[in-house]
């Protein structure tokens, strides 16, 4: 049996451990770094570091590392040796507040945009304090930022952290403008659910495709309701569950509470959804799990696929964020109020979030954009690339009652008061009905479900806290202006609800019917990456930023470079490895099979003419037909990757291209490729079919 209280964040330098081995002082000390933010002096520094130092030793620790996470989309680790030469030919064991507080990586091998050519190219990583560190593989874990020596930031931790500040100097203008003058800091909080795919091993072996790209490029769909061999299935099984046993204590010894399931949609799929923290250590952990989900598959000869798409046809996999805003006094700021006064409050930040949503549809939607969720959103099983707002039926009256209230008041009528006085308990199971919303109201928090499997997090809580950060600063800026606070709140509750209605959608988001609704209503509909980052630079978008000090233009530009860059780059390697797979594998397998199929025929013929012929004859002439069809869109694909580099010089025209031209010609290549492998022999089709993979696990 395992001791859960005991293994739980045993790997971690976690507050228990800090109290435990730091002097009561440097304690003291870090805490308030750690809470308000506050410098840390060098004595500090160093005391901390020496007591991290010897835990870390005891914890089998030769190493440690600062952990960053650049804008590659992995985190990143440079290790160094606490081993110290003592001058006698022996070694002590070292570590400074000095090493513990800044680290010096090569920052040119990682991707920066147009950054590195005009700034310096060193970087350096600061330490986190807020996220704690840990021990993993004899290394001591330290998260941190990381920026070019100029200050320019070049990963996706410093933003989000200012982004925290940002919307919690602004929730706590509006709480002290509304009487919550005990409220001093306000924190976001994430609680991710992850899904992914685990496979076999050796079928994963098999796939070129998988291997470099993560997902299938080629696949004929399974029948559905393949039966594999029993025994085979029944041994898998027991793989699969012991692995979410291990999975479960590995996550546990790095204190996050997370109980693993299975879940119903696709076969092979699972999901891990571990509890809320604040943003910052729930991206840090977020990092960790998809590692651990990893590293724990491949102990149990499985393979974890993070990929949004790994199979066509076949349910994606994404990562709802699951966000809320608290106070330091402990009040989730979602919940909806007991009392009127409450019930203001809730509102305020309930039309500030609707409002961010409306404002910055283009921003939620660029936070998400990758090639793998370019294939999911809008796939009539995740959320379409359409932003709207899920309130639930309770909320939704509320809102329209609101409306209605302030119609009634223009009439010269007394109005109901709004209707924020009747607020109604918000019944949990009316908000989770909707499951295809994209940002949904679910009781206490909002949950925004574009996310993709891969994907890094920070990336989306940075627009969502920028966004309501600006919005709430919008309202505390009129409300400072107000003698009666409270009705002129009410008022703007009002006002932003009506000018925010198109957002508010409560109906089926996967119906064609919505994504006629939503171009009427002037909604964006940014199918893919190029068209998802198309409006980053916007002006209004340049504002809320710079204005809010979370990215200057220069970060923002380098930001749009590196996403499309990546973009093209990944669609490239893609297209190279379908090109690998169809000339190297399937040509000669269709191929071979051909030839048998016409030595059966001559064999029959040369027994007696009289033996029918007719079945090898047509399938001889269908697919060497659809082989013609498979080398012209071979040569067509190879033909129009050349040409790509003549939009090289303008790099939105250059991932336009990819998209328009390149991502087509390989739908077209892989179309026929799926149609020969339904009429080729298994036993001479060169790679694991769909069924295999998927029934196999
Ligand atoms: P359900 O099963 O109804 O979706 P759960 O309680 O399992 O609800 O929550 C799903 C995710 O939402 C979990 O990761 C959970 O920790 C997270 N969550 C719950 N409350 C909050 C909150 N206030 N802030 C952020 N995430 C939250
Ligand atoms: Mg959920």
């Amino acid at each position: 049996m395992v001791n859960v209280p005991e293994l739980f964040g045993s790997n971690v330098f976690n507050d228990d451990v800090m109290r435990d081995k730091l002097p009561k002082p440097i304690y003291k000390a870090l805490k308030k770094t750690i809470h308000d933010g506050e410098t840390l002096d060098d004595s500090v520094a160093n005391a901390v570091a020496h007591a991290m130092k010897e835990w870390a030793i005891e914890k089998g620790c030769t190493h440690y590392t600062h952990w960053f996470q650049p804008l590659t989309g992995v985190t990143a680790e440079k290790h160094d040796s606490f081993i110290t030469p003592d001058g006698d030919g022996k070694v002590i064991m070292t570590f400074s507040g000095k090493e513990l507080i800044k680290g010096e990586p090569d920052a040119s091998s990682f991707p920066s945009g147009g950054i590195r050519a005009t700034f310096e190219a060193r970087g350096y990583t600061a330490w986190d304090p807020t996220s704690p560190a840990f021990a993993k593989d004899g290394t001591l874990y330290i998260p941190t930022a990381f920026l070019s020596y100029t200050g320019e930031v070049l990963d996706k931790k410093t933003p989000l952290l200012r982004s925290m500040e940002r919307i919690s100097k602004e929730a706590v203008r509006i709480l002290h403008l509304l009487g919550k003058t005990d409220v001093n800091r306000v924190v976001t909080t994430v609680g991710p659910e992850q899904e992914y795919f685990l496979i076999d091993k050796e079928m994963y072996n098999k796939r070129p495709d998988l291997i470099f790209t993560g997902r299938t490029l080629f696949g004929a769909k399974a029948p559905k309701g393949q039966e594999l061999d029993d025994h085979y299935f029944g041994s898998i099984k027991t793989r699969v569950s012991q692995f979410m046993a291990e999975l479960d204590k590995e996550l546990w010894s790095y204190g996050i509470y997370a109980k693993t399931e299975h879940n119903e949609v696709a076969p092979s799929q699972h999901e891990v959804a571990p509890i809320f923290t604040t943003s910052n250590v729930a991206v840090d952990n977020n990092e960790l799990l998809m590692e651990i989900l990893k590293k724990t598959a491949e102990k149990f000869d499985l393979v974890c696929l993070l990929h949004e798409k790994p199979f066509a046809g076949v349910n994606g996999s994404g990562k709802h964020n699951n966000w809320s805003i608290s106070t330091n006094t402990g009040e989730n700021l979602l919940k909806p109020g007991k009392n009127p006064s409450e019930n203001v409050q809730f509102l305020i930040f309930l039309a500030a979030i609707v409002k961010a949503v409306d404002d910055y549809q283009d921003l939620l939607r660029f936070s998400v954009a990758s090639a793998g969720n370019d294939h999911r959103l809008g796939a009539n099983e995740a959320p379409p690339a359409i932003l709207s707002v899920f309130l639930g039926d309770d909320l939704g009256a509320v809102v329209d009652s609101i409306e209605i209230g302030e119609e009634h008041e223009s009439e010269g009528k007394k109005s109901m008061d709004l209707g924020v006085e009747v607020l109604p308990t918000v019944r949990k199971d009316t908000t989770d009905r909707n499951r295809t919303s994209p940002f949904a109201f679910t009781g206490n928090r909002f949950e925004f479900r574009m996310v993709g499997s891969a994907a890094n997090i920070a990336s989306a809580n940075i627009i969502i806290n920028t966004t309501v950060a600006e919005e709430l600063k919008e309202f505390a800026d009129r409300l400072e202006t107000v003698k009666d606070v409270k009705s002129a709140a009410k008022r703007l509750v009002v006002r932003t609800f009506k000018k925010h209605d198109r957002i508010i959608f409560n109906g089926d988001n996967y119906s064609d019917e919505w994504v006629k609704e939503a171009e009427e209503r002037g909604l964006y509909n940014l199918k893919s990456v190029p068209d998802a980052v198309r409006h980053y630079l916007d002006e209004k978008n340049i504002e809320l930023f710079t204005k809010n000090d979370v990215f200057t233009k220069e970060e923002m530009t380098a930001r749009y470079e590196v996403e499309l860059e990546n973009y093209a780059k990944l669609i490239n390697i893609e297209a190279l490895t379908m090109l690998d797979m169809a000339k190297k594998d399937i040509i000669p397998a269709v191929t071979a099979y051909i030839k048998t199929l016409t030595d059966t025929a001559l064999a029959k013929q040369s027994l007696s003419p009289d033996i029918p012929t007719s079945l090898e004859r047509d399938l001889v002439t269908d697919l060497s037909q659809q082989l013609v069809c498979f080398s012209d869109k071979i040569k067509e694909l190879e033909n129009n990757l050349i040409k790509a580099n003549e939009y090289a010089d303008d790099i939105q025209a250059y991932a336009d291209y990819y998209r328009n031209t390149i991502f087509a010609d390989m739908q077209a290549l892989r179309a026929i490729g799926d149609n020969m492998e339904t009429q080729t022999s298994s036993e001479f089709w060169p790679y694991p079919s769909y069924g295999e993979m998927l029934f196999g696990v």
